[in-house]
């Protein structure tokens, strides 16, 4: 749940918008800017998917050369995913049993082991009912692999955003500089690509775009022109849903 972002005034015509696409298309930069900009919450459903990683990781049930699933599996209610909003950064951070847990989700070594966790049916089928829940009173910008597909198959508006594999990887590799992260180029795009196989072809609601989605490749277009484009695209349907 997202605590502490009570005081939004969310008025009644508001929608549901889902935002899928491939690892580091930046759909959570452009999706936490578009809820800010519309006054919804913003919920980043990798974050769910990396916190259950780093549990694995840290009760050493996943490692270079193990995988213990059914360990993983039988402690899951073990597992409490919470969000609060910071308003010092002006987004929600992610909480495991009450600890802060938002820098320590963002290394590679998290990002090479999420996408085999995140394909256990239990895993997801226990996050999504989190999200069906956080999405009830509509409202709300929500990112990540099966939003439009599984999470909210009828939501108002949905998104999915591509950009190359290069051009993905070398956003994350700068982004990854910038936190003070000591890491090589060639590694990013190694982990972007081998996620996105593992996000596409795994049989439990697999990274595709939904037939409703629209298709936005952000290769060439600045932050600001994604904002503007998804702006406009909200406007239009939370006009739509005014006037229905
Ligand atoms: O969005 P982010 O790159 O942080 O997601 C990390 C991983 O979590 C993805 O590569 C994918 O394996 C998994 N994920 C998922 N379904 C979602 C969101 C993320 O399987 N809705």
């Amino acid at each position: 749940m997202v605590e502490g972002d009570n005081n939004k005034k969310v008025p009644d015509n508001k929608i549901t918008i889902a935002i899928d696409g491939f690892s580091s298309t930046g759909k959570s930069t452009i999706a936490k800017q578009l809820a800010k900009a519309l006054n919804y919450i913003y919920v980043d459903t990798g974050a769910m998917y990396r916190a259950v990683t780093y549990f694995a990781l840290k009760q050493n049930y996943i490692g270079a050369e193990f995988f213990k699933i059914e360990k993983l599996i039988e402690n899951l209610d073990q597992i409490q995913i919470t969000f609060k909003f910071n308003n010092n950064l002006g987004f929600a951070e992610v909480y495991l049993n009450g600890e802060n847990i938002e820098s320590d989700i963002r290394t590679l070594e998290v990002s090479k082991y999420v996408s085999p966790v995140a394909a256990i049916s239990e895993v997801r089928s226990k996050l999504v009912e989190q999200q069906k829940l956080m999405g009830k009173d509509k409202g709300i910008v929500m990112d990540g692999r099966d939003i439009g597909t599984v999470v909210f198959p009828d939501a108002d508006l949905k998104i999915f955003m591509t950009a190359s594999a290069e051009t993905r990887a070398m956003r994350r590799y700068k982004e990854l500089l910038e936190r003070g992260h000591n890491l090589n180029y060639n590694d990013v795009l190694e982990n972007v690509t081998t996620r996105d196989r593992i996000d596409s072809t795994r049989k439990d609601s697999p990274l595709m775009k939904a037939e409703d989605a629209i298709e936005i490749d952000n290769s060439d277009l600045t932050i600001a022109e994604q904002l503007t484009t998804l702006l406009k695209l909200s406007k239009e349907v939370i006009e739509k849903a005014t006037t229905d």
